[in-house]
């Protein structure tokens, strides 16, 4: 493969990227500021820079997996005039902001940039189920295609720099509120005796097979009428019960009441007989 690679920060998440890319036959040069943790990768094929300008100097395409924002600046800033005419792909976890922000540093400094986000642990790279979303340059992203899809899924959301991110901490959000809800739901049963494992099993499917009314209700927001037959109204939503049961159990209601809020606030506006999207009007507009 005539690109040459290089890979700034070998972090497990880095390690993983370029274990890759070197699998794939890349010639890939590897750096990073504790240098054993380049040894393992130059036992496979890869070349390791004793500083990242060297890398920067060795490489077409830059990809920078390093902690955080900050640790991405103190590495590269002193290396805008050898990244200029380059191609930098960073893939560290960044805010949106954060992450225009870099895209405009990357303009000033005549840099070719694309953002990504990993949704995936270092063990899922390269395997089924990994995904990195993507945003900024529209052209670094299909020339390096190829390169990227070795990650993973590869999806491009736009010239914004900020949307990758955006959409990983929007699917962020869902994942951990889902999450709140099992804890939820495993709290209350186990003064039943209930493990958590026991649980676990039923939760599983049912939530499982809940995930599809996600495509219902977003027709029914992107349709932007909440009165459409079949749904089932937030009148009839009324977490009352699951809140009084959670209490008779002992335990904190605060997860299901914050969903009780939502739906509450729409019933005041004097909503209650529209379907459960509708609490999507609660979020967007803070009360
Ligand atoms: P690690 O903690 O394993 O590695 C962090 C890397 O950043 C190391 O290479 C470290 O170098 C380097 N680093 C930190 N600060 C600096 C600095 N000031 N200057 C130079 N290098 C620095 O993290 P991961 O590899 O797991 O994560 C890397 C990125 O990938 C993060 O942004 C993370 O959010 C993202 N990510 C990780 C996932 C995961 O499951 N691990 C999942 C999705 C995204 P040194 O070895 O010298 O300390």
């Amino acid at each position: 493969n005539s690109v040459q690679v290089s890979v700034l920060g070998l972090g497990a998440m880095g390690s993983a990227l370029a274990g890759a890319l070197v699998k794939a036959g890349y010639a890939t040069t590897v750096w990073n500021r504790s240098p054993e943790k380049a040894e393992d990768l130059v036992a496979r094929g890869a070349e390791a820079a004793a500083t990242a300008g060297d890398a920067v100097r060795a490489g077409g395409v830059v990809i920078a997996c390093l902690l955080d924002h900050a640790s991405v600046h103190e590495v590269l800033d002193p290396l805008s005039h050898e990244l200029a005419g380059r191609t930098l792909i960073n893939v560290t976890t960044t805010s949106p902001a954060q992450s225009r922000e870099l895209a405009a540093w990357a303009a000033r400094a005549g840099v070719a940039y694309l953002d990504g986000g990993i949704m995936a642990v270092p063990d899922m790279i390269g395997r089924p189920g990994s995904s990195i979303l993507y945003s900024g340059s529209a052209e670094v992203f299909h020339r390096y295609k190829p390169l990227l899809d070795l990650w993973g899924t590869s999806t491009y959301f736009g010239e914004d720099a900020g949307l990758a991110s955006l959409y990983d901490l929007a699917l962020l959000a869902g994942m951990y509120v889902m999450f709140a809800g099992f804890m939820h739901g495993a709290a209350m049963v186990a003064p039943a005796g209930v493990t958590a494992g026991e649980f676990a099993a039923m939760a599983t499917p049912w939530l499982t097979a809940m995930t599809g009314a996600f495509e219902g209700f977003a027709e029914v927001i992107d349709g932007g009428d909440y009165t459409v037959e079949g749904q089932q109204s937030l009148a009839f939503s009324s977490l009352g019960d699951l809140l009084a049961a959670s209490s008779d159990q002992g335990i904190s209601t605060e997860v299901v009441a914050m969903v009780q809020r939502l739906i509450q606030r729409q019933i005041d506006a004097g909503h209650g007989e529209d379907g459960f999207a509708r609490i999507i009007e609660s979020i967007k507009q803070p009360g």
